[in-house]
């Protein structure tokens, strides 16, 4: 299993679009690595996960051919993990020779973003019925997507929707995807993700040196969640 992170920013991105701090001033002078768009990363190039407004500049940046993608994870419905009107041009009318049908997957207010974003009069003259199709999730109900076996977690978020994180197993690898959660997790969640081994575990660190109640993380708490599933017996010594 080979994971590519596309962008790694907070909703905002960096430089910010309207931001005139000093870092960000840098970030815009400096260019190349001190860039850094909205979260997204692909799985094998098979697997796509979040959606956000800079998936275009991803693209184009890695030469990605997204019309071969058939299954996109979200996380959640805030706008740097979903924006969904995208999605619109998957359809023949844009998208040529896109391969068969991009299921998406999401909770109920990913499943809201969707439908109001690609059902607008405007874009009625293009349905998406047979480019893309949405799967709502719930949390633990496993499922199967082009031999990936995906388990949405629910994250410690934002509490007005379930917002989840991801364990995706193939070929006896296994990553835990734990993007836009704190360390507030639900019992359940948690003997969720010891019950597993993992090879890569990918953090959410938005709060970088700083700490925060839930929510987000941190690096102080990026190594105490690490810790902790290293006591439960979830880390390898080749874990990344
Ligand atoms: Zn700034
Ligand atoms: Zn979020």
């Amino acid at each position: 299993m080979e994971i590519q992170y596309l962008g790694t920013a907070a909703a905002e991105g960096l430089p910010a679009l309207f931001c005139d701090c000093e870092i960000c001033k840098k970030a815009r002078d400096t260019g190349g690595k001190e860039v850094r768009t909205r979260t997204q990363s692909v799985v094998d190039q098979k697997l796509l996960i979040d959606f956000p407004p800079d998936t275009y500049a991803h693209a184009i940046r890695y030469s990605l051919r997204l019309g071969q993608i058939q299954h996109l994870l979200i996380t959640h419905s805030h706008m740097d993990h979903f924006f969904p009107v995208e999605l619109i041009h998957r359809h023949e009318h844009f998208g040529h020779n896109a391969e068969g049908m991009l299921h998406v997957y999401g909770n109920a207010a990913v499943e809201k973003a969707f439908y109001d974003a690609v059902l607008i009069e405007r874009f009625k003259v293009h349905p998406l019925d047979d480019a893309v199709r949405f799967i709502r999730l719930d949390p633990f109900a496993d499922f199967m997507a082009d031999g990936y076996h995906i388990i949405p977690v629910p994250a410690d978020h934002d509490k007005r929707e379930d917002c989840l994180i991801y364990i995706i197993e193939k070929d006896g690898k296994c990553l835990l995807y734990g993007h836009d959660t704190g360390m507030n997790l639900s019992g359940r969640a948690w003997e969720c993700i010891f019950s597993h081994q993992y090879d890569l575990i990918s953090m959410d660190a938005t709060m970088g040196r700083m700490k925060t109640d839930g929510y987000h993380m941190g690096l102080a708490d990026d190594i105490a969640f690490a810790k902790i599933l290293e006591e439960k017996g979830c880390i390898r010594p080749d874990t990344c």
